[in-house]
């Protein structure tokens, strides 16, 4: 399997060539050439190890002892259950697909905890090093970090801004005492943190003297990781394979419905994937009108891990819309930064719809009272949306995000009681914390890099 950037400018590429980079060096995502067929009669009564290993073997073919490696993934131990991903029947032909028992609780840590033991490996292959620089309001940050933790030839630096995340999320990254995990608590705002990070990946003398790396969402391993258990979910929620499923995800920057996408390209039978909303609309707007508008900033809401301005894996899914032209995305990439919008029809199998704080709020009671199963508000905005533009006959599987024990103030506001607690989490306000104040100073940082690198 090769790989090539949707934007054209680059010689298709291996996979673990592609790993530890972001963009394209013209500016694009990579996609892979073609998209590997499912051969469904195969793997319907795979373990989730086993059908991880089918699925991205299919995408990732130069990893030597990648079985191995999935196998040490998708272990009881880190996600809870043999199942990893249980599917929980709501009523018949309505299913929650719990994405959200690994490390931190959200379903990042399905692709994270694989992309961790990926880097490593390749890492040590290469005898090289990486420094992972990221910022974080709250969530990628505690999975990323989760990820990488006591990894050889990785340290990670993360921006937090001090004082602004809910005790639980500071306490998910902030407690960790692994040697390799730098949290920096910046006297700022998220935005301070992102400025920070680009003005450091912008020194590119820095950048390659101290390897400089990330583990953003538009890394193309994080999608073929996501894009397992959408097959896990088919399975568990049909019978045969003759039946169609329909799919809600509640979107952020278009990663985790892109594997649904994908998973569909490979041959699932999917009749609709719903993609759902928050306040912060653009993707709704897109899928209703063709018309992709990206916004000066994003609407701070209840559903934070869903508040963007423009979707950073979208490109990915344009560059199939317009045909593979490569050229074309180009275009639309250079009208997006002139005009700050461009119109695309004939987006086929997608619907999609919009959630406010009071849909939530009323959501979750919804769910509550007629299941007597408590949900989280991104998961909320997914089975408001998907409830709305559902076909009879055809299962809705409803993509868990995270737990409600993340988002306790929207929990009590809803529900007037405090989430659950997971085995395990009883005490994580009260552990011991490791991290650095700093100003909100490139410089700050940098120093704080160089002290780590001159230390080892
Ligand atoms: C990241 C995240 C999302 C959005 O996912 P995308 O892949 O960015 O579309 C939704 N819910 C939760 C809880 C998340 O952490």
């Amino acid at each position: 399997m090769r790989y090539v950037s949707t934007r054209g400018g680059v010689a298709p590429q291996r996979f673990s060539d592609i790993l530890l980079e972001g963009l394209a060096p013209d500016g694009g995502l990579y996609v892979p050439e073609a998209y590997p067929q499912a051969d469904l009669a195969a793997w319907r009564g795979m373990s989730y190890p086993a059908l991880a290993c089918a699925v991205l073997s299919r995408f990732i073919d130069d990893v030597p002892a990648l079985e191995a490696l999935v196998r040490r993934t998708y272990t009881r131990a880190a996600f809870g259950s043999d199942d990893i991903v249980p599917l929980k029947t709501l009523e018949p032909g309505l299913h929650l697909l719990a994405l959200s028992n690994g490390p931190t609780l959200a379903f990042k840590d399905l692709a994270l905890q694989l992309l961790g033991n990926l880097f490593e490996q390749v890492l040590a292959a290469r005898k090289a090093s990486l420094n992972i620089l990221g910022a974080t309001s709250g969530d990628t940050g505690s999975a990323a970090e989760h990820a990488m933790r006591g990894k050889r030839g990785i340290q990670v630096f993360m921006l937090s801004p001090q004082g602004r995340m809910s005790a639980f999320q500071s306490a998910q990254m902030y407690a960790l005492q692994d040697a390799n995990i730098h949290n920096l608590a910046v006297k700022g705002t998220f935005d301070d943190c992102q400025d920070l990070v680009k003005a450091i990946n912008a020194d590119a003398a820095f950048k390659t003297r101290y390897r400089i790396g990330a583990v953003n969402s538009i890394n193309w391993a994080r999608v073929a990781a996501q894009v397992v258990y959408y097959f896990w979910g088919y399975f568990r929620a049909t019978a045969s394979d003759a039946q169609q499923v329909a799919f809600a995800v509640p979107s952020g920057n278009f990663g985790n419905i892109h594997a649904g996408y994908v998973a569909r390209s490979m041959g699932l039978p999917v009749e609709r994937l719903i993609l759902a909303t928050n306040e912060n609309d653009v993707l709704d707007e897109f899928f209703r009108s063709g018309r992709y508008r990206v916004r000066r900033a994003a609407l701070a809401t209840s559903s934070p891990s869903m508040d963007i301005s423009k979707a950073s894996n979208f490109e990915r899914y344009v560059f199939d819309l317009v045909g593979r032209d490569a050229g074309q995305v180009a275009h639309l990439w250079r009208k997006l930064e002139r005009v700050g919008e461009f119109e695309l029809q004939g987006s086929a199998g997608f619907v999609s719809g919009r959630s406010t704080h009071a849909d939530r709020l009323e959501t979750i009671r919804q769910v509550h009272r007629k299941y007597g199963v408590m949900i989280d508000p991104h998961t909320a905005d997914g089975v408001k949306v998907g409830l709305a533009r559902r076909v009879a006959g055809v299962p809705l599987i409803c993509l868990e995000t995270a737990l409600p024990v993340k988002f306790a103030a929207t929990i009590r506001e809803a529900l007037g009681r405090e989430p659950a607690r997971p085995a395990g989490f009883e005490d994580l306000e009260k552990r011991p914390q490791r991290f650095e104040v700093i100003d909100a100073d490139a410089d700050a940082v940098k120093r704080v890099i160089e002290r780590q690198a001159a230390a080892r």
